[in-house]
Formats: structure tokens, C-alpha cells, sequence
């Protein structure tokens, strides 16, 4: 059994800002599940599905593999193949993963692929069910969480180095929106596990967080 560290927090938290920093710092893996969510979505959205049409997503399952490779240390996600990490964070496939992984047949798919890279590896795994659910028994546990304003604003910065048009009440918007249904949903829904320790980034620095989560690891 490898060293096992999870990290849940709504969007925008900041989850994988630190927890590749803390990787880095501690040797770890650190493996994105959002990432694997979002590759499924693309999956759906790549065939015309719609989120509402849980059938089709259902069946659509059957036929998405989804692998994980870790190149110069940075996670690549396939799928069927074709390496699709260019293309996870659109704002259309974030809105498509937030629907579709309130879908169990969706989280099931994934759930054997998460706990296998914990089995065998020391880990970093960030999400939002996996101190609840993927890791009930990790060694680290950590809710990363900050205001709806904080996160909102940490996006509009990003979108806007990047050089993309976008709006701050709309981005704020659709993070209460993701935030509704994550920590809403019937399986797995996103919330603090009783051992967790709440970290509440809001008026912290990036190196003040990875400094208290380094701390909480061997
Ligand atoms: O973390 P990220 O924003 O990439 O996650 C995208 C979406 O994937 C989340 O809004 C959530 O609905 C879903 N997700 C999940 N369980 C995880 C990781 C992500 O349901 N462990």
C-alpha cells in the first residue's frame, strides 16, 4: 500500500495548485481525478451526447477507456488512445463533467482506476469524494476550501493571463452551480470527511498552504 494523501474542496479551491507542489515536495504522485471525470465528459460531448440523457451516457461508458500516463512527472489523459489534457479545461467540458459525475455508473468506472494508482503508489490524489469515499483510509486528509468570491476571482485572473474574454459574477455563477450539485448529489457527494482537516485558503498564500499540507505528511 502506497502513502495515500486526499485532498476535496469545491472548484476553484486550489486543490491542484497545491497538491502538485506538495508532490514535488514530497516525492508523491499526484493524481488529478477531475481530470479523469473530465476526460469521460469529453467522451459524451464528442458524441452529441447531453447530460440529461443518462442512458446514452450510461451506455456511452462502455466504450470510454480512460488512461492515465505521467510524462516528465506531468499527468496525460487518454482516451481511446488519443491524448486529449489539451482539451479538460474548457469551461463546456467543467460544466459537462459537474452534470455527468452525479451519474454512479459514471463515478463506478472510475472508482477501480483511483484506488489501483493509490494501491501501488504514494499518492496525492485530489477530488471530491476521496477522503469519503476513493480513500476512506488515507493517511492525510484535507478539505481545501476558500469564500466563493476568493475562487471566482482566482479564475477571473487565470482566464485573463491567459488572454480569454470572460466575466467575474458569471464565473461566480457557474462555481455556485458546480458547488450545488457536487455537494449535493446522492453518491459521493462532496463534503468534509470527519477526519479531515479544514484548510480555508481564502486570505492564505499558495506557499503558506503547501507549507500546513507538507506539514500534515511523513
Ligand atoms: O476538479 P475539477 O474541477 O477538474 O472537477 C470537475 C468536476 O468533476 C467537478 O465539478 C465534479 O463534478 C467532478 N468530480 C467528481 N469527483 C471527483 C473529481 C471531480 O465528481 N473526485
Amino acid at each position: 500500500m502506497g502513502y495515500n494523501v486526499a485532498i476535496d474542496g469545491p472548484a476553484g479551491a486550489g486543490k491542484s495548485t497545491i497538491a502538485k507542489l506538495v508532490a514535488e515536495e514530497k516525492g508523491f504522485i499526484y493524481v488529478d481525478t477531475g481530470a479523469m471525470y473530465r476526460g469521460l465528459a469529453i467522451h459524451f460531448l464528442d458524441r452529441g451526447i447531453q447530460a440529461e440523457e443518462t442512458d446514452k451516457v450510461i451506455e456511452a461508458c462502455k466504450d470510454a477507456d480512460v488512461k492515465i500516463r505521467y510524462e516528465d512527472g506531468v499527468q496525460q489523459v487518454f482516451l481511446n488512445g488519443t491524448n486529449i489534457t489539451g482539451r479538460l479545461r474548457d469551461e463546456a467540458v467543467g460544466q459537462m463533467t459537474s452534470k455527468c459525475s452525479v451519474i454512479p455508473e459514471v463515478r463506478a468506472k472510475l472508482l477501480d482506476l483511483q484506488r489501483d494508482l493509490a494501491r501501488t503508489q504514494d499518492v496525492i490524489m485530489d477530488g471530491r469524494d476521496i477522503g469519503t469515499c476513493v480513500l476512506p483510509d488515507a493517511d492525510v486528509k484535507v478539505y481545501l476550501t476558500a469564500s466563493v468570491e476568493t475562487r471566482a476571482k482566482r479564475r477571473y485572473d487565470e482566464l485573463t493571463a491567459k488572454g480569454e474574454a470572460c466575466d467575474l459574477d458569471e464565473i461566480a455563477r457557474d462555481i455556485k452551480e458546480r458547488d450545488e450539485r457536487d455537494m449535493n448529489r446522492e453518491t459521493a457527494p462532496l463534503r468534509q470527511a470527519e477526519d479531515a482537516v479544514l484548510v480555508d485558503s481564502s486570505d492564505m498564500t499558495i506557499e503558506e498552504v503547501v507549507k500546513e499540507i507538507a506539514g500534515l505528511c511523513m
